[in-house]
């Protein structure tokens, strides 16, 4: 396959060698003795891109004692001067934009705009959070008693463990870190196993950023591992919030080590996103937006449409129309722009497809656009695909993580809405409608139940501002925008007695 970027002048802008320590407390890199590590394919054109040393239990003890250490003078700073931090690194990483975005989609696949798109993701949650920093805001209350004053008050938790997945490698690690840090935490990161050359030229940004501003090490951690890192994290008592992107398997085995041990978590899991198209939409934004949710980044996001609920009125017609632009749609090499579909992160990923593929037919779906295994670069491309199905099959009640669309017919919209609903996900969701009644009935509280839920635009993708998650075993956790921040600190409220008497609250008397 004709390669479109520079790799090894990429790799050496970003300071990744062929072979590279995975464990990193900012400045220092750490060694691993028994050099146990990791590769990095490229699901591009499969080759090998570097590998990893892996983190193990010594080095993720000693990365824990400078995390806390570094806490004890972070978090004693003003929280605007950590936002002034943050904002150097959102600036960094705008030179950096270009290198990390094409490293993104070379490493986990995804399309050139797409990898820039997460750059720039992580560059507005900075601008974001640096505007934050000067509004942690607690609430003043007007005591019940005299001469009183009560207010609440916002802390620091200490180090914030964040567990992310391969498909948003680098922005969803910024979404949390850089909300954390203003907040005036510190931050150990595990990232996916099978995006780990993303994650190590983030640390090394946020690393310069810190020592250029003589600030300690340990305020950006970095262990790649597998899931017994992970599992490290979770269970580990000095982490008081563990904020973990992945599957659902994944979550509810964080979230029950992290609830054992009092901890707090954000979970942010699996989707099964529905888009409703409905007789009075503007099917010049139905199908463009079906089409990009479902083909997005392989169909391997979160939020992608895996389920389109239309009126049996426009079925066909919505039928025919995605069969055509099905047949527009390009796969090939990532980084060249006229592509619109790349590979699936590995070949697991493809059997994964290949099983869902059968599964669809074995419970009586029809394809309308055959799905199959491509034969050119790495092995890792197929085929989008769509297929007419029933809304309680198995297979369409469950996450496919791959460019498999169901299309299913209802008569009305009460009936749309309870099949949209009737899964056990619950993330992202939209209506596609002209008419406002419908709009507000799929809006109000007898219509989606998922965390997100938009009109007249598709599932896929989210904007820096509004908190992101999802409902049921999505796993009802908020990150990145909106009063999410407040998961990142804890509670305090104060009263404070400015009189000469000592009365208590409900009128109480003592008598002594
Ligand atoms: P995954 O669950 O396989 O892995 C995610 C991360 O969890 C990895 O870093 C992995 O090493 C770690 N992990 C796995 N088992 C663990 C355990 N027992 N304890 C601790 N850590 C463990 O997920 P993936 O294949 O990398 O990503 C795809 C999944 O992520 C999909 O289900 C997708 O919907 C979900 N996702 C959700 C969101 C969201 O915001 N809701 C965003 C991105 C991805």
């Amino acid at each position: 396959m004709q390669q479109v970027i520079n790799v090894e002048e990429l790799l050496s802008t970003l300071g990744i060698t062929s072979e590279n320590k995975g464990t990193s407390t900012g400045i220092e890199w750490l060694a691993n003795n028994s050099k146990e590590n990791v590769t990095s394919y490229s699901p591009v054109d499969g080759k090998k891109i570097a590998s990893v040393e892996l983190c193990d239990d010594k080095l993720y003890n000693k990365t824990i004692h400078v995390a806390q250490s570094a806490f004890e003078k972070w978090h004693l700073l003003p929280a605007p001067k950590r936002g002034e931090i943050v904002r150097q690194f959102g600036n960094r990483l705008r030179e950096f934009k270009e290198p990390l975005g094409q490293l993104v989609s070379y490493e986990m696949g995804k399309s050139l705009q797409e990898g820039y798109g997460e750059v720039q993701e992580m560059i507005d949650i900075c601008d974001f959070a640096v505007g934050l920093s000067r509004q942690l805001h607690g609430l003043t209350m007007h005591s019940e008693r005299p001469n009183h004053r009560m207010y609440e008050q916002w802390h620091p938790l200490g180090i914030v463990g964040i567990i992310s997945a391969f498909n948003f490698p680098v922005a969803v690690w910024a979404w949390n870190a850089a909300i954390a840090w203003v907040c005036g935490n510190v931050c150990i990161w595990k990232p996916s196993e099978k995006t780990p050359l993303t994650a190590i030229a983030c640390q090394k940004i946020a690393a310069d950023v810190f020592k250029e501003n003589n600030l300690p090490e340990g305020l950006s951690n970095l262990v790649i591992g597998d899931y017994k890192v992970g599992e490290l994290i979770s269970h580990d008592k000095r982490i008081p919030l563990v904020s973990a992107t992945g599957s659902t398997r994944m979550g509810q085995k964080v979230g029950m080590a992290v609830a054992e041990r009092f901890g707090k978590s954000i979970l942010e899991l699996g989707g099964n996103n529905a888009m409703i198209i409905s007789e009075n939409a503007d099917l010049n934004l139905a199908i463009p937006g079906i089409v990009f949710g479902a083909v997005g980044t392989a169909g391997q996001r979160c939020t992608s449409t895996r389920r389109v609920i239309i009126h049996e009125s426009i079925y066909n017609d919505v039928k025919s129309r995605l069969i055509n632009a099905y047949q527009q749609i390009k796969i090939g090499n990532p980084l060249d722009a006229t592509n619109h579909m790349g590979p699936l992160i590995d070949k697991d990923a493809v059997d994964t497809y290949l099983s869902a593929l059968k599964a669809i037919e074995s419970e009586g779906g029809k394809f309308i656009v055959e799905g199959a295994v491509l034969d050119f670069g790495s092995g890792c491309y197929v085929k989008p695909c769509i297929a007419e199905v029933k809304p309680n099959y198995q297979i369409v009640c469950s996450e496919t993580f791959a460019p498999i669309l169901y299309i299913m017919k209802y008569k009305t919209l009460d009936e749309a809405i309870a099949i949209q609903n009737n899964v056990p996900q619950g993330l992202s969701s939209a209506i596609m409608t002209k008419d406002i009644r419908e709009s507000e009935l799929f809006l109000s509280t007898q219509g989606s139940d998922c965390g997100i839920a938009n009109v007249n635009i598709g599932t896929s993708g989210a904007e820096i501002g509004g908190a992101f998650g999802g409902e049921k075993e999505t796993g009802g956790g908020r990150e990145s925008g909106s009063d999410a921040w407040k998961t990142y600190m804890r509670r305090q409220t104060n009263t404070i007695n400015w009189g000469k008497d000592l009365p208590l609250a409900q009128g109480i008397e003592f008598g002594v």
